[in-house]
């Protein structure tokens, strides 16, 4: 086949016979033909495609009604074919500028047939159309005379077919986007932009909450402003509310066509658009919001495009729905983390990693651990930890049997194979994984359990290992253990040593009921055990507690009672024991027993029986009764020679020093010898009561005077001085007796203070007739412990200190001042501080105070006065006279 040539520009104006010429219509026609060019020209313009005829040179001869349609203008007749490009910008489907060479009326004239080029043509009003053109040239005479276009709009496919790529894009892009719901958000409306050109599109999600459609995200194009609308309520007039209302695609073609006041608007944009749509977002029939764009002039949405937005808003819907689950599930597990992380108990999951056909028969389970906790790393084996402690991973996705080396790791293995193979959950309490195995210290304690978990078949996929810490109880509870053995222990000791004690020992709790009786003490009452004790009501029915001077000791008074009040105290008792039907004399002490915080829990009494040593006192006081009254006798003898020796010397001419001398001696010595009778015999009348008293008036001041002056001669090494505010104090008092008080104390002061010093005497006195004396003897000598001041003005009381015992005395003349001073109704006191002296206080009423001597002893027929033995404590005074 040949190719037709070309021809020549310039031949075509000239016409041809047989070639077409422009005729009035535009269309080209064969010269007399007239009538058969009327009816092709009627023809074309009406079809449907646009029909183009150019002549030999390109340039447009001819085009009909439907060509000048799609070109949105009438055609330029004689235009070049280059002009068309600028002028309807044309290109290729896909956006790209098309070459000159690549234009179909050029590729004809060249004598290739085109056939469905696809070409964008944009109109001058800005509107895009898609054609598809065929063109042909035209041969006369085998020569290339012009060409024919004939165009077809081709744009609803065009649309269709980008509409399908869109939507796959979309597809992909929502399955493949990270299920970050923004960027799922971000990627339907851009990509609904982009094919709808629309100037807004909105994404909203439905809140059931408030009821109200919020902004998910929003696409602007065109300058227009992207706003944010704000919640929108469901029962609003604007697109997206009605489409979540209705659960229908919602159109509005043409807002101009409202009416106003009645007119729908669009969210998020201030302007009115000229169409736009919304649909809602369906899943599982759950509304989750709504999808809605603007155009920007009225469009009429076919079935097509409106099914078109339904399909992808499905599919969005399924999206966000899916990107919503993820994040939620995200939220959860990171909740769940969260909470085991802080879980109280340590928590380990382990993997049952299955032996496989090529690890052999005898290979066993092993297990791998997945997941644990923080609190975990604090039980789990100490080296099975430390192994792992350089991994990324810790121990993580490790394999237990091929690291578990040690035995603590072993026996976890034995655990868990137990758990495994048993199927059943394992407990294990108190145990024990130490990081050191030897020691208790930071070793730690756990209750922990296994727990199997199958999986849907049935067959064991993990083991969970949950353990608490215990080791605070246990090591709690081993302290109280132990404390418990040490208290039994010490108890033991201590009840053995109480019933080897001589003294009697009673222990009651603070309801004041008998808990500890040593032997010593249940002797006393004639029992065997302190059950037996026990059962007897009261301990009356065995004895009679009465106090030295023979009042009975009312119930509230005993020792243990008065200790369970808080009193710690020592005091003597006389009891009649009925079993043995005499007297027996004890002195008790007892005291309060307190727990560590101070309170009282009970009371302890320790007695010893002094029957003995009260005998021993009377015999004392029988031999020195008997004693002084012989040595009475030859005393005054002695006394009565001496003094005529002296008046002989006095009267003698040869008057002899050595004689004089060894008789003031002697004086003196038998002065002294004859007050120690005299005490002997005072305290011989103070025990028959027979001590008698001559009171007169008296200046007590000048008596004390006396006293001091007397006291100083007797000293050199002694600075005794008299402190008073007062030059007399007249009262009535027995002199000689008060002169034996005072001499007495301050003998002691003399006698007490070896190294001398300043010895003080103090009278105070109020001033007024019931106003006491107080008179006060202080030195700075040897002091007396405390131990001994309870019982220093009782008889024969001596300090047991050895500074005290190598002075001689009897230990009585503290106890007949005393009951010197109890007689004129006052009182006397110690208070002392060993190694640095003591002060003796007397008070003294100005008239002698006669206090009723108690009673209750008349009504006690046991008591056998006057031969009850007279024990006295140091709160003078407290009971009163004698008799
Ligand atoms: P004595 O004849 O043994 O002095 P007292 O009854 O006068 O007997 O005194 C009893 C005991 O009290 C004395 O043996 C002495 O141990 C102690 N005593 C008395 N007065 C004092 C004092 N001023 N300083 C220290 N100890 C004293």
């Amino acid at each position: 086949m040949t190719t037709p040539s070309r021809r020549s520009t310039g031949s075509r104006r000239e016409g041809v016979n047989g070639t077409l010429q422009p005729g009035t219509d535009g269309l080209p026609r064969r010269r007399g033909t007239t009538r058969s060019l009327a009816t092709v020209n009627l023809l074309l313009a009406n079809v449907s495609d646009g029909v183009i005829l150019l002549d030999g040179d390109g340039r447009i001869v001819d085009a009909n009604a439907a060509a000048e349609r799609l070109f949105g203008e009438p055609v330029e007749v004689g235009a070049d074919p280059a002009w068309f490009i600028p002028r309807y910008n044309l290109a290729t489907p896909d956006g790209a500028p098309l070459p000159v060479e690549r234009m179909p009326s050029l590729r004809a004239l060249a004598g290739e047939s085109v056939r469905s080029a696809e070409l964008s043509i944009t109109r001058p009003d800005g509107s895009r159309v898609f054609v598809s053109i065929s063109a042909s040239p035209v041969i006369v005479h085998g020569v290339i005379d012009g060409v024919l276009l004939i165009l077809n709009d081709i744009s609803e496919r065009v649309r269709r077919d980008r509409e399908a790529t869109a939507f796959q894009t979309l597809s992909q892009q929502l399955a493949s986007s990270e299920l970050d719901l923004n960027a799922v958000y971000k990627t339907i409306v851009t990509r609904i932009a982009e094919i709808t050109g629309a100037q807004v599109v909105r994404l909203m999600l439905y809140d059931p909450a408030s009821r109200a459609l919020r902004r998910a995200a929003i696409q602007a194009l065109r300058g227009m402003p992207e706003e944010d609308p704000g919640p929108i309520a469901l029962s609003e007039l604007t697109l997206d509310a009605l489409a979540a209302r209705t659960r229908l695609p919602v159109v509005v073609p043409d807002f101009d066509e409202f009416p106003a006041g009645t007119r729908p608007t669009t969210s998020g944009t201030g302007s009115v658009p000229g169409a736009a749509i919304a649909v809602p977002l369906i899943v599982h029939s759950e509304l989750v919001g709504t999808l809605s764009y603007d155009l920007a002039d009225p469009h009429t949405f076919d079935d097509a495009e409106i099914a078109f937005l339904g399909m992808i808003a499905a599919h969005s819907a399924v999206a966000i729905y899916n990107a919503t689950l993820f994040q939620q599930r995200t939220r959860e597990r990171a909740f769940l983390a969260d909470i085991i992380d802080h879980l109280p108990a340590g928590l380990v999951v382990f993997d049952v990693v299955y032996p496989t056909a090529r690890s052999g028969r005898a290979a066993q389970t092993d297990y791998r651990v997945s997941m644990l906790n923080a609190q975990a790393l604090t039980y789990l084996p100490a080296r099975l930890v430390e192994r792992t402690r350089t991994r990324r991973h810790g121990i993580v996705g490790l394999r237990l049997r091929r690291i578990a080396t040690d035995e603590q790791s072993r026996r976890l293995i034995e655990s868990l194979d137990q758990a495994f193979h048993g199927g059943e959950i394992v407990t294990g309490e108190e145990v024990s994984f130490g990081q050191d195995e030897s020691s208790d210290d930071g070793r730690t304690w756990w209750n922990g359990s296994i727990v199997p978990l199958r999986e849907r078949a049935g067959r064991i996929s993990e083991l969970v290992l949950l353990a608490t810490d215990i080791t605070e109880q246990v090591t709690t509870r081993r302290r109280i253990e132990e404390l418990v053995r040490i208290a039994g222990t010490r108890a033991a000791e201590l009840e053995a040593t109480v019933s080897a004690m001589t003294g009697a020992v009673t222990v009651s709790d603070a309801a004041g009921r008998l808990r500890l009786a040593n032997s010593a003490s249940l002797a006393t009452y004639g029992v065997d055990s302190l059950s037996e004790l026990l059962r007897i009501s009261g301990i009356e029915e065995r004895i009679l507690l009465r106090h030295t001077d023979g009042r009975p000791v009312p119930p509230s008074d005993r020792p243990l009672v008065r200790a369970l009040g808080g009193e710690a105290l020592q005091a003597d008792y006389t009891l009649f024991h009925h079993a043995l039907g005499r007297d027996v004399h004890r002195r008790t002490s007892a005291a309060p027993v307190r727990d560590g915080a101070g309170d009282i829990i009970g009371a302890v009494a320790v007695e010893t029986d002094i029957t003995s040593l009260i005998e021993i006192d009377r015999l004392k006081d029988e031999f020195f009764s008997m004693a002084a009254h012989e040595l009475r006798t030859p005393l005054t003898a002695i006394k009565g020679y001496v003094q005529i020796l002296a008046k002989q010397l006095a009267r003698s001419e040869q008057p002899s020093p050595m004689i004089d001398k060894s008789l003031t001696t002697l004086r003196e010595q038998s002065n002294r010898m004859e007050r120690l009778i005299n005490e002997l015999l005072d305290f011989a009348r103070v025990e028959t009561g027979q001590l008698a008293f001559q009171y007169s008036d008296f200046n007590l001041v000048g008596l004390i005077e006396e006293a001091v002056a007397e006291a100083a001669r007797a000293t050199q090494r002694h600075r005794i001085t008299l402190q008073t505010q007062h030059g007399e104090i007249t009262g009535r008092w027995d002199r000689d007796r008060l002169a034996q008080v005072f001499a007495n104390l301050l003998t002691n002061s003399i006698k007490y203070s070896p190294d001398g010093g300043a010895i003080t005497v103090s009278v105070e006195w109020p001033g007024t007739p019931e106003g006491d004396v107080t008179i006060s003897v202080r030195d700075n000598g040897l002091g007396i412990p405390t131990q001994d001041l309870p019982r220093l003005f009782t008889r024969y009381s001596r300090v047991g200190d050895s500074s005290h015992f190598h002075r001689s005395g009897l230990g009585i003349g503290l106890y007949i001042t005393k009951e010197i001073v109890d007689s004129h109704g006052g009182r006397i006191g110690v208070s002392s501080q060993p190694g640095q002296g003591s002060t003796f206080t007397v008070s003294l009423p100005l008239q002698p105070r006669r206090t009723p001597r108690p009673v209750g002893a008349e009504h006690d027929p046991t008591v056998t006065a006057p031969n009850v033995p007279n024990v006295r404590h140091s709160t003078a005074g407290q009971h009163g006279q004698r008799r």
